[in-house]
């Protein structure tokens, strides 16, 4: 296979055996189960980004890892190594990758339920329906300490309180919106009646929808009825996932290591990879933070290495202002992008540092499709074809814009900012 069988069309997903053309050439992405990849996986990735690539990797919102930069005539020679390693997707039309769990699956100990086995069984199971999304997804959430309610998943599978059952639901845009809940042992045979029943519709015509949480009520109505969910009560947002800082896990620590819009370079990736050979347990996990994690350190070492993660640019403090904006490739990597995203977010960063240091969060979008962020933030901002950004307080890529404003006019009004509510209070005007 060469690059020429790139395809774009509607719902597509990059992957390792259908790359994207972007500004920097072909992006290759990975989707390793659970975001787990062995030192020697990890070492082999960065280097291969190197020769094949040009040297940049990005840690994606779903923990997945990008490899940019990779040539026409070098792509084959990346397949065939990253084959040798399995990793590359199966072949098909679906999703790379359907499930995702928190990067501290396993090892949580406040997991209620075994994430990882219950992904790989559905991972399994799905792959025999015909017709899913290639972007659709399911987060499976064991009620640890890294909360996925920001993920947007198509379904989401939440433990509850009560022993061994499973709230299901479907994210909505004010939020996850609760459809039923099942007990653990049945969580399978639901999610697979929901896939297949929602596939099913499209297949029969009855929806056009391209995500599962862009279907009408009464469908989503049906599924729930499918896959024999019994009512429960919603259940409350959690808190926001810890982004970087040192976690606990089953009997000792983990640091959580984040990348600045979760670029790293492959140096940084074989750094991790050796500090978890040398330190760890041998492997590291990308998160959905943008960042990687570090099982198994032992905790003698954690001075050590925290001190040679921040000379190497990662971020290793939760209350850093770095981790307060996020921002996508944008142009010109991005074939898609309408605005130098990265760029225009470091600006208003420099501007606005006093409140991202207090935790507001700011996120700079390319275009509507949000892929940095697919939740809502303090202050959203979506490039524009006339090379402004469409202004959404206390929003998401998907909510209106209140108005249109050139990077210039938005410095101007986000520098003298310094309360809690002054977003909401400096962009008050209708869209114009
Ligand atoms: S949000 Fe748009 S511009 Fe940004 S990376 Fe995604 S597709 Fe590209």
């Amino acid at each position: 296979m060469t690059a020429a069988t790139t395809i774009a069309r509607r719902g597509w997903c990059p992957g390792v055996r259908r790359p994207m053309a972007t500004g920097d050439g072909l992006l290759v992405r990975l989707h390793p189960l659970a975001g787990r990849l062995s030192a020697d996986q990890a070492r082999l990735v960065a280097e291969a980004a190197r020769r094949h690539g040009n040297g940049h990797l990005d840690i994606t919102a779903r923990g997945n890892l990008q490899i940019r930069g990779v040539r026409d005539e070098t792509y084959p020679g990346l397949m065939e190594l990253l084959d040798r390693e399995g990793l590359v997707e199966p072949e098909g039309d679906g999703p790379n990758r359907l499930v995702m769990v928190s990067p501290l699956a396993g090892l949580d100990p406040l997991d209620r339920f075994d994430a990882l086995a219950l992904a790989q069984t559905i991972e399994d199971r799905a792959r025999s329906i015909e017709g899913l999304p290639a972007k659709l997804f399911v987060a499976i959430d064991s009620g640890g300490s890294m909360p996925l309610d920001s993920m947007g998943a198509d379904l989401h599978l939440l433990a509850r309180d009560e022993y061994e059952l499973v709230s299901f639901g479907v994210a909505s845009p004010g939020g996850l919106h609760w459809i039923g809940a099942t007990s653990l042992d049945r969580v399978p045979d639901a999610v697979i009646a929901i896939l297949s029943g929602y596939a099913g519709m499209r297949k029969a015509g009855r929806t056009e929808a391209w995500r599962l949480r862009d279907l009408k009520p009464d469908l989503v109505r049906e599924l729930a009825a499918t896959a024999v969910l019994e009512a429960a009560p919603a259940l409350r947002p959690q808190p926001p996932a810890p982004r970087a800082g040192i976690l606990d896990i089953a009997g000792g620590k983990a640091p959580l290591l984040a990348l600045s819009f979760g670029r790293c370079t492959s140096a940084q990736l074989e750094q991790a990879a050796a500090w978890s050979e040398r330190f760890g347990a041998g492997e590291i996990r990308l998160s959905f933070t943008r960042g990687i994690l570090l099982p198994g350190l032992a905790e003698a070492h954690l001075t050590t290495v925290l001190g040679e993660a921040r000379d190497s640019g990662f971020i290793i403090e939760p209350r850093d202002p770095r981790l307060s904006f996020l921002a996508c490739p944008g142009r010109p990597d991005c074939a898609s992008a309408l605005t130098p995203a990265p760029a225009d977010a470091l600006r208003l960063a420099r501007a606005w540092s006093e409140r991202l240091s207090q935790g507001t969060t700011l996120h700079v979008s390319g275009c509507r499709k949000g892929c940095a962020h697919p939740s809502r933030a303090d202050l959203t901002l979506v490039g524009r074809d006339d090379g402004r950004y469409d202004v959404i307080p206390n929003g998401s890529t998907q909510d209106a814009a209140r108005l249109h404003l050139s990077i210039e006019e938005l410095m101007t009004r986000l520098l003298p900012l310094k309360t809690p509510d002054d977003p909401d209070r400096a962009f008050a005007e209708n869209v114009r």
